[in-house]
């Protein structure tokens, strides 16, 4: 017998059961980001290898070990996107939209072949967010305080909030060689990945993952005190402005982003509740981007959050989404199946909205009952050979104890629109 074929490792099925906790998370995000005048962006799955190589950083676990690239037919290099910040700015520059600032988001599925475990996938979803032409730190600021509304609505009010400043590329290069020097002294005890950092990319190793250069880590020089007047005006600015939205932070100087591309501000917001993988939402600024992209030089500072990790946390809390349907059909014999079609389209028009499943299939009243329960409607509308006769439906409710009554077309039009109804 053949075996059945599955799902890739890592990428996941998103069934009908978890779909509502979904659609809150990007119902509630949509309605946030139009409110702060951001609009939508949608770009491919798949880009040339790269732009990801030259955003990203070739010197990254995205690009060395993480990402799915492949040849087309033509022998082109193409990789299935990562992450969709490279992607924006591709487009904003192709598309010339960056010649006024920009408030852009997208949502949708990234790739990387990471090993899988709670809250890291192969596949994998992101929301994100980004805003062109703007280098004030009012824009930052704007950018945390919109998640942190998201939060709120969403009913998370145990993440916290982690801040750091890279500088200017300046002071980045400078707090380099000291960082080199540093880490250079204690190179027996470094892990492998860090010491082949060391020179090429080494803020990344303060990013480390491994306990022991974590411990080297700690002890480290800080970006903090290399930071000229501006670099910290634009940090102090942030930070008053978290204090005066009364929204909590920690300001934390081994913050560094996995992307190379970042300056200036960095944050992260950060879940106790989903074991090792609790960082939510992340990003920063990242000015230097569109211009090695190839654009005119374009201040620029965005973030992505991790849906199944925002779903995940949705789950937890318990929240229960509403029933899928309002109404079951019942219809019963062979006059009433015929007529019941085109009586569900003309409650359908009565009434927008309205969410009516009709039985297909037939079978019995019993059999079909026991269906209108199983579908979570709040009403069964029964049509047998009886009440088609006579004109009316039998409608009975199955989420109280009430009984069963009688209502003909125009008045049960009227009263799914009362009960149900969801405006035009
Ligand atoms: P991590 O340090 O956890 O690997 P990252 O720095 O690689 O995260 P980003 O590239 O900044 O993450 O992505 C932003 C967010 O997307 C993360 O904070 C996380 O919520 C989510 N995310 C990243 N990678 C994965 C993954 N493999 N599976 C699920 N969610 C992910
Ligand atoms: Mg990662």
């Amino acid at each position: 017998m053949s075996k059945h074929i599955q799902a890739i490792r890592g990428m996941h099925d998103i069934l009908p059961e978890r779909i509502a906790l979904w659609h809150r998370l990007e119902d509630t995000t949509r309605q946030v980001l139009s409110a702060y005048g951001y609009a939508e962006i949608r770009t491919p799955l798949v880009e040339v290898t790269d732009l990801f190589k030259r955003s990203i950083g070739e010197v990254t676990d995205i690009v060395e070990k993480e990402m799915y690239s492949f040849e087309d037919r033509n022998g082109d290099s193409l990789s299935l996107r990562p992450e969709g910040t490279a992607s924006c700015v591709r487009a904003a520059i192709e598309h010339g939209l960056l010649v006024q600032p920009q408030r852009l988001w997208y949502r949708g599925p990234m790739f990387r072949y990471e090993r899988p475990q709670r809250g890291r996938y192969r596949q994998f979803h992101q929301i994100g967010v980004e805003s062109f032409g703007l280098a004030g730190p009012d824009i930052d600021l704007e950018l945390l305080l919109l998640t942190a509304r998201l939060w709120r609505l969403l009913g998370f009010d145990d993440f916290r909030l982690e801040i750091n400043t890279l500088g200017d590329n300046a002071e980045r290069l400078a707090y380099r060689e000291q960082l080199i020097a540093y880490l250079s002294a204690h190179v027996d005890r470094l892990d492998a990945d860090s010491l082949k950092r060391l020179h090429t990319n080494p803020l990344r190793v303060l990013d480390s993952k491994n306990p022991q250069t974590q411990q080297i880590v700690a002890e480290a020089p800080t970006l903090m005190d290399h930071l000229g007047e501006e670099s910290r005006t634009h940090f102090d600015r942030i930070r008053e402005g978290l204090d005066e939205a009364g929204i909590a932070y920690r300001v934390n100087p081994r913050l560094v982003r996995g992307l190379d591309y970042y300056n200036r501000t960095v944050f992260e917001w950060i879940t106790e509740n989903l074991g090792a993988q609790g960082t939510v939402c992340a990003g920063g600024r990242y000015d230097g981007l569109v211009e090695q992209l190839g654009g005119r030089p374009t201040p620029a500072f965005g973030f992505a959050m991790g849906v199944e990790r925002l779903v995940e946390l949705t789950s937890l809390t318990g929240y229960q989404a509403e029933a899928a349907v309002d109404a079951y059909l019942v219809a019963v014999g062979d006059a009433a199946q015929r007529a019941a079609p085109g009586l569900a389209e003309r409650l359908r028009d009565a009434v927008p909205g309205l969410r009516l499943l009709t039985h297909c299939g037939g079978g019995s009243f019993k059999s079909q009952f026991k269906k209108a329960d199983k579908s979570g409607a709040d009403l069964a509308l029964i049509l047998g050979e009886e009440e088609l006769a006579r004109g009316v439906f039998g409608v009975k409710p199955l989420r109280e104890d009430a009984e069963q009554r009688e209502l003909g077309i125009e008045a049960l039009a009227a009263f799914l629109s009362e009960r149900c109804g969801r405006g035009g």
